[in-house]
Parts: structure tokens; sequence; C-alpha cells
């Protein structure tokens, strides 16, 4: 049987991928790290997305990366910069919101998940269009970890080559978004905020990037749809 292991936050891009693997693949597998993020509550509801999309497995690993620190992410003595536009993220060198190495450990764990289930099939929303420029989003960064897994593995070793898919990785927020919206995935508990909150705080990356993708889009954010029904949201 053909299956995989989603790399899944519970944001908006992974949310896509998790929706992609369940139509590519008979058994899906999602990861959640608890990593030590100030943005916890996408954990929480990282759980309801994954039931509502009907994975097969959902775990949650615990690996706490705030020990390390070094990011206005897991430092809760740093702060989340202000940004004020999406031209601003697009333009800018590599922020403080960057998580040493986070990809990498990410791929690592979730390949020995991938491994012990007997898969060679990983899956995550990596994405370098409209992203924060993180060098281990990107392709050549993905095909290094391939090729590290191809040889570090058992079940590589044994001749089963790896593969890492990113089905997003060239495509506008807009475009990962429509894409999401065909196979029918349900973004009301993705949550994007750097600052954890349930309601875009619209002065982060995250906020600003996720907005423009559902302008572009041409709909209303799953999200706020359900944020204004609960009356988290007025107007
Ligand atoms: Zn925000």
């Amino acid at each position: 049987m053909k299956s995989a292991v989603v790399i899944f936050s519970g944001g908006l891009d992974s949310t896509t991928a998790l929706y992609w693997a369940r139509k590519e693949f008979e058994k899906v597998y999602a990861i959640t790290f608890a990593y030590g993020q100030r943005h916890s509550i996408e954990v929480e509801m990282a759980k309801i997305t994954a039931k509502n999309a009907g994975v097969d497995e959902h775990m949650i690993f615990e690996v706490d990366l705030s020990k390390i620190g070094a990011s206005a992410l897991t430092d809760l003595k740093m702060e989340v910069p202000r940004t004020k536009s999406v031209e601003e993220v697009l333009s800018r060198g590599i922020p403080s919101t960057y998580v040493p190495f986070r990809n990498g450990i990410f791929i690592s764990i979730a390949a020995a998940y991938a491994e012990a289930k007997g898969t060679t099939e990983l899956v995550g929303g990596w994405n370098v269009v409209d992203y924060s420029g993180y060098p281990d989003c990107r392709s050549e960064f993905l095909s290094a970890m391939e090729e590290a897994l191809n040889r570090g593995t058992k079940i590589g070793a044994e001749g089963k080559k790896w593969k890492i898919h990113a089905p997003l990785i060239n495509l506008t927020k807009g475009e990962i978004i429509k894409l999401g919206l065909s196979l029918g995935a349900d973004y009301s508990y993705s949550v994007s905020c750097y600052r954890g909150s349930e309601v875009p705080c619209m002065e982060c990356d995250s906020c600003l990037l996720r907005a423009k993708g559902w302008a572009e889009a041409g709909a209303e954010d799953h999200l706020i749809e359900r944020l204004k029904k609960e009356g988290k949201i007025t107007e």
C-alpha cells in the first residue's frame, strides 16, 4: 500500500500538503512538532484539522527547540518583528523568525517515523515564492536531505529511494489556497500567526502572506469565517 508521512504544522501550507497527500497516497501519517513555538496553539488546531482530513495516524512529537533559542519564534525574550507589507517580507534577508535548522530536524525525525512505518515518502508544505526566505525550505536543501536519507537509513541501504515531495514549492500563496480548495481542504482551524494568536495580528510575515493568498484566491479565509461565527472577530 502506498503510504507517506506528512510534516504537518497545522498552518495553511501544510494543511494543503496534507490534503494533497490524501489524494496521492492510500495511507497518510501526519507528524506535528511541538517544538516550543510561541504559537503553540497551532498544535492544538492541527489535531482538529488532521482529524477533519481523515489521516490514518497523527503523531504529536515534542522536541523543545526553545532550549536552543536564537529565534523569535522560540525565544520569548525576542520580539516577533512587526512587518508592514508583503513587499517587505519578500525583499529583505532571513528574518529573526528563522528557527535554526528547523526543517533539517523535522525531516530527520519524520524520516525515522517513515522508516518505522516502512515508507520512504515524505510530504511537506515548503514554499519558496511567498515565503520568509528560510534556507531550509529550498529545493536544493530538500534534494540534499533525500540524498542523506538514501545513504543514512537501513531502508535506503536496502535499495529503496527516498522522495521528499514538496508540491507547493513553486506556487504563490493564492495558488496554494486554490489547490487546497480544489482538494476540499478545510482551513477553518489552520492558524498562521507567529504571535500565537488565533485571530490574525496582521503585523507578522505569516498573517500578511496569508491575507495576500486569500485575496488572490478570491475567497474568504475559512479561519476568518469561523472566528466571525464564534464572535471572536466582530465586523
Ligand atoms: Zn500574525
